[in-house]
């Protein structure tokens, strides 16, 4: 068995990637997340999914208000950092460089305490600081991202794992944040070198408000002979600007492209297919779904996750799963269509759906093309997503799928967990 059995329509992929552009933003409790929910359950039903429904649960949303970073009374353009705390901070500023363990252990040997410090990061992921930066007793952060063109990208400043009910722990973080430009990290870089005697001081202002919400994952699937299950899934919700065809416009229409060649190709293992919500802000959906279901994961061979899948810039081939036996499945099945990784990363996640799944003892992975330059900004747009990119990537999942859904010797047996 190959990919040969399982062969996805870049055209498809294309129409579905049109019209989620048109749906436009789909940010988590927005009219547009709305929109795609009932775009989604119109195509479950379409493409002929058996129990399609609607599964709500609860939520800590947020909306984004007023953000300001000022340094030394110059105002930068910034971005609320999602889920941080409300007010302000001030006072003198340190860079922080990626904020990986040798940024704190040069900190540490030259002395620098943070408390009280507002602290400036140049990080993809910020919201992977909050433990270090809260045990450290910041003030605030500045978190610089690298979106071209001066564009300020949208980010949470705390995502995996979410609270799944009140008081929800953990959110907002300690501090307030902020997300500033490339060039305004530049000149805060060089303010902070150049200041001489004078110290650099910042003011940072965050206002966001959290509301108790609900949200809902949309679930099909394609019935099966067989005991057991496979989930394939992509978020539908976005980050607040921008269509976002990227992030997740791509794996939706693969998820969807995906199902409808799922069901032509013969029977196995029933296919759980699962547009999850709240992804961005918390990975909430699957998180409440592994929740909702957690008596059943012990029948779920393998959890295989759309997200980011490709664009039109050339990137890194990628393969993520904690799970070593479904990794190397992964790397085979690519290589199967000449679709050859540049990276297998048998790591756990702190991102993506693929997470909450891993953490309850599913074999779960990504397959994907990262490195996209608009990733969570409004240039993340239908030009610059290449269908064809995206139907070779998902090509691989979509294999995945079918073989772990077709032959249940492709994993060895899962030992159940407590
Ligand atoms: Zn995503």
């Amino acid at each position: 068995m190959n990919g040969a059995a399982v062969r996805l329509d870049p055209a498809e992929i294309g129409r579905t990637l049109d019209e989620l552009a048109a749906i436009g933003n789909r940010f988590a409790g927005s009219t547009g997340e709305a929109a795609a929910r009932d775009y989604l359950l119109d195509r479950f039903r379409t493409l002929g999914l058996v129990d399609v429904r609607l599964e709500p649960f609860a939520y800590l949303a947020y909306e984004p208000r007023a953000a300001s970073c000022a340094l030394n009374g110059a105002e930068l353009e910034c971005h609320p950092l999602q889920y941080t705390a409300t007010g302000e901070a001030a006072g003198e500023a340190i860079y922080l460089g990626d904020a990986g363990e040798a940024d704190f252990e040069r900190l540490d040997a030259g002395g620098v305490d943070l408390a009280g410090k507002v602290v400036v990061v140049h990080s993809m992921f910020p919201f992977d600081l909050v433990g270090v930066l809260e045990e450290r007793a910041v003030a605030g952060l500045v978190h610089i991202c690298e979106t071209p063109g001066g564009i300020v990208g949208n980010f949470t400043g705390a995502l995996y794992p979410p609270p799944l009910e009140p008081p929800w722990a953990g959110r907002p973080t300690a501090y307030p944040g902020v997300t500033i430009s490339h060039p305004g990290g530049r000149v805060l870089l060089s303010e902070l070198s150049s200041g001489g005697a004078r110290a650099a001081e910042i003011r940072i202002v965050h206002e966001g408000a959290l509301r108790e919400g609900i949200a809902h994952n949309v679930v099909g699937a394609i019935a099966g002979s067989e005991p057991g299950q496979v989930i394939l899934s992509a978020h539908y919700d976005s980050q607040a600007e921008g269509p976002c065809v990227y992030d997740n416009g791509s794996g939706l229409a693969s998820l969807l492209e995906s199902a409808r060649a799922l069901q032509s190709s013969g029977r196995g293992r029933t296919v759980v297919v699962l547009a999850s919500a709240a992804e961005e802000i918390g990975v909430w959906g699957a998180s409440a779904y592994v929740h909702a279901h957690a008596r059943e994961m012990d029948d779920v061979a393998a959890m295989v996750n759309l997200d980011g899948i490709a664009s039109a810039y050339p990137s890194q081939r990628e393969i993520w799963s904690a799970d070593a036996a479904l990794l190397e499945l992964a790397v085979a099945t690519g290589h199967a269509q000449g679709w050859k990784p540049d990276r297998a990363m048998n790591v756990r996640s702190t991102f993506s759906d693929h997470a909450p799944f891993t953490d309850a003892g599913v074999p779960a992975c990504l397959i994907w093309r990262p490195d996209y330059p608009y990733y969570h900004s409004r240039g993340d747009v239908r030009e610059l997503v290449d269908a064809h990119a995206v139907a070779q990537t998902a090509n691989v999942s979509a294999a995945l799928a079918h073989r772990l859904a077709t032959d249940p010797s492709a994993l060895p047996p899962r030992v159940s967990t407590p």
